[in-house]
């Protein structure tokens, strides 16, 4: 078992229940188990201004699959709730799944970057994974809660 991360961001297509959808779709594999969701939040746009705010959240997750096969699996519950590939770079989307870190693995290939490459830069990102773990140590980063405090705020919002 490998405790994995994943972000999870919707800003079409009712946002939060494409996350709770998507919640229980990685449940439901049989090599998954969701053990923590933090709060959903809302932010800006990280692209292009002219789209709706994104609800945002982070789950922690253990898992036997690979991460290749994680991530076939990720894409896959993206497609099927009506993601559309190949728009503008950021753009609007019903669901993304990144996979923001795997163990303690550093993996660069064509298709996967762990630690997802933006991590740092996300404080939509790294103020929920600092909720769910608080005491967590990035691979080459360093404490989560050293990077939360280097963030720009964005405008956050804790939804309640
Ligand atoms: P960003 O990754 O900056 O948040 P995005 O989520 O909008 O952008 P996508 O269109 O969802 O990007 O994914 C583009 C490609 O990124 C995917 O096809 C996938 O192969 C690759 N990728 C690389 N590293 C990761 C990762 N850690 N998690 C998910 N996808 C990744
Ligand atoms: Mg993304
Ligand atoms: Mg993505």
């Amino acid at each position: 078992m490998v405790t994995v991360f994943v972000a999870m961001g919707s800003n079409l297509g009712q946002p939060q229940q494409q996350l709770t959808d998507a919640l229980a779709c990685l449940d439901g594999l049989d090599a998954v188990r969701v053990l923590k969701c933090s709060s959903f939040y809302r932010s800006k746009p990280a692209g292009p201004q002219d789209q709706p705010d994104y609800i945002n959240a982070v789950l922690r997750l253990e898992t036997t699959l690979a991460p290749l096969d994680l991530l076939d699996q990720m894409q896959a519950i993206e497609t099927r709730q009506g993601r559309i590939r190949g728009g503008i770079r950021w753009g609007p989307r019903t669901l993304d799944l990144d996979l923001l870190l795997y163990g303690d693995a550093e993996i660069t290939n064509e298709r996967l970057s762990v630690p997802h490459p933006e991590l740092q830069n996300r404080d939509f990102v790294l103020i929920p994974l600092a909720e769910i773990a608080p005491d967590l140590v990035i691979p080459g980063l360093g404490p989560v809660s050293v990077l939360v405090g280097r963030t720009r705020p964005s405008g956050l919002e804790r939804l309640a």
